[in-house]
């Protein structure tokens, strides 16, 4: 992979890289080499030394509008890119293909940059859903602006939950549960009393905020945060998160080959909407 189409990095301030998606015509749906241009992205601000906080944020009036549904063919895609993962067959029939893929591209870069040990902040305007959240969620810290609004809604396409499965820990397991069963869109508010959310600032203010803290942050000993955010995260890990992300990804790929056993693929949504168990008619 050459230069970047669809992300830019820059070097705001000292010691701070900023990451930007950038495909707002697209509201930064998630295209497969977006998601490899992030990785990149990812791996150059960790690689580099003078680097000690890393800032996501992504351009236009959306932060993302989720995983890019036209960009289907899994197997070139990722023929294309430095895969991350050791699970490979992304062009296998069946389960065993799109696990695969799915392994790699969704479960694995989301845990892939929720370990990198240099602090990370998102910036979050306008709407994050669905895939949005597995692009913030993996960040140490969510910074949003007052127009923020997140929807988590894999059961509209009748999915139990995201391929990286941290809504209990984002929100607590009964919020988690409510926005799982509605799918509605909650606010940046809603989001920082439930925690998931560590400051909502006025819009105009989201780009600047963000960047004031990261170079208050980038200021410390970097080994110190590093082992601080190791610290924070093992205790997580130690309360199961690491295990139950494992549940939650394989419920989640149950419910495609449900889906695509009984509903075809691509999915015939009018059949899916009228299903009830057990009943397709
Ligand atoms: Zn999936």
């Amino acid at each position: 992979m050459t230069a970047y189409e669809s992300i830019i990095y820059e070097t705001p301030a000292e010691k701070v890289a900023r990451i930007v998606v950038n495909r707002p015509e697209k509201r930064n749906a998630q295209s497969f080499r977006l998601l490899y241009e992030l990785n990149k992205a990812f791996d150059a601000a960790a690689q580099d030394d003078a680097i000690s906080v890393i800032i996501l944020a992504a351009s236009g009036p959306d932060f993302s509008s989720g995983h890019d549904l036209s960009d289907t063919d899994r197997r070139q895609a990722l023929a294309d890119f430095d895969t991350v993962g050791t699970w490979c067959g992304f062009g296998c029939a069946g389960a065993e293909g799109r696990m695969a893929a799915e392994a790699e591209m969704y479960l694995g870069l989301s845990e892939r940059w929720r370990n990198i040990p240099k602090p990370t902040i998102a910036e979050v305007q306008g709407r994050c859903i669905a895939g949005g959240m597995q692009l913030i969620w993996p960040c140490d810290l969510i910074i949003a602006a007052e127009d923020a609004s997140f929807k988590i809604n894999p059961i509209e396409m009748g999915v139990c939950c995201a391929e990286f499965f941290h809504e209990p820990w984002e929100l607590g397991v009964r919020k988690a549960k409510e926005m799982l069963f509605t799918a509605d869109f909650f606010s940046a508010q809603e989001a920082h009393r439930l925690g998931m959310v560590n400051h909502v600032v006025p819009a105009e203010k989201l780009t600047s905020f963000t960047l004031e803290l990261a170079s208050r942050i980038a200021e410390k000993q970097l080994f110190a945060l590093k082992l601080a955010k190791e610290a924070v995260n093992g205790a997580q890990d130690l309360q199961g998160r690491a295990a139950s992300l494992k549940l939650g990804f394989s419920y989640h790929q149950l419910c495609h080959s449900h889906n695509q056993e009984v509903f075809g693929f691509p999915a015939d949504m009018t059949l899916m909407k009228r299903y009830r168990g057990g009943q397709t008619k």
